[in-house]
């Protein structure tokens, strides 16, 4: 079957997005560094893969942080023929403060890392800016050019509406739209592979 791999950094609001994706009772805003396991769920025609949370954590080493990296890399590598889509969720506000901080010590942060890993292997990447709550509403366009600039996009983000979705996962918004893309890249990938 099919797999939709979800990733993100701890806290950016992955757990809130599996649960209104599976409907089960994932813990939301739960202690980081708890899910250090991947699970699957059936989703009928796909299996969601909730990845570990990465980056930094309270209270965990920079020598498990890379593990856990380690980790989600490996499975992605090692399931690659299987998986139709991949979700990286982001935190909107949070993303640029992180990118800019970073740039400035010449370093690239494990985001945009893992967002160009995911286009690297042609994982038909979602990228999902979360907690547009947080961005004025008059702001939005201009964020999310910024946002899409520093993925690689060429701006106006919304060029790339099938690889780029705001969300206000908490509320629900942007669910939709992200349930209709995944379901669309599972119906490709059946059409590849019969
Ligand atoms: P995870 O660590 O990535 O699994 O993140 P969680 O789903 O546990 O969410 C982390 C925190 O962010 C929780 O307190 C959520 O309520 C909050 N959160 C999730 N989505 C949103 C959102 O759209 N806006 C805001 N402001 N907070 C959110």
């Amino acid at each position: 079957r099919p797999k939709v791999v979800v990733m993100g950094r701890s806290n950016v609001g992955k757990s809130t997005f599996v649960k209104a994706v599976t409907g089960e009772n994932v813990r939301v805003g739960k202690k980081p560094g708890v899910t250090l396991k991947i699970t699957e769920y059936d989703m009928g025609t796909y299996l969601l893969v909730d990845l570990p949370g990465f980056g930094y954590m309270e209270g965990i080493e920079k020598k498990a942080q890379e593990k856990i990296k380690d980790q989600i890399i490996k499975y992605v590598e090692d399931n690659k023929s299987t998986i139709a889509t991949s979700i990286l969720i982001l935190d909107a506000k949070a993303l640029i403060e992180i990118i800019d901080r970073w740039d400035q010590k010449g370093e690239i942060p494990i985001d945009l890392e893992m967002a160009d890993f995911l286009e690297e292997l042609s994982l038909n990447p979602i990228f999902v800016i979360n907690k547009m709550d947080k961005i004025k509403n008059s702001e939005w366009d201009a964020h999310l050019d910024r946002v899409s600039e520093k993925l690689g996009f060429l701006p106006p983000w919304r060029q790339w509406l099938d690889i780029l979705v705001p969300a206000i996962l908490r509320d629900n918004y942007g669910i939709d739209g992200i349930k209709h893309r995944i379901n669309r890249h599972i119906q490709a990938f059946k059409k590849l592979k019969s």
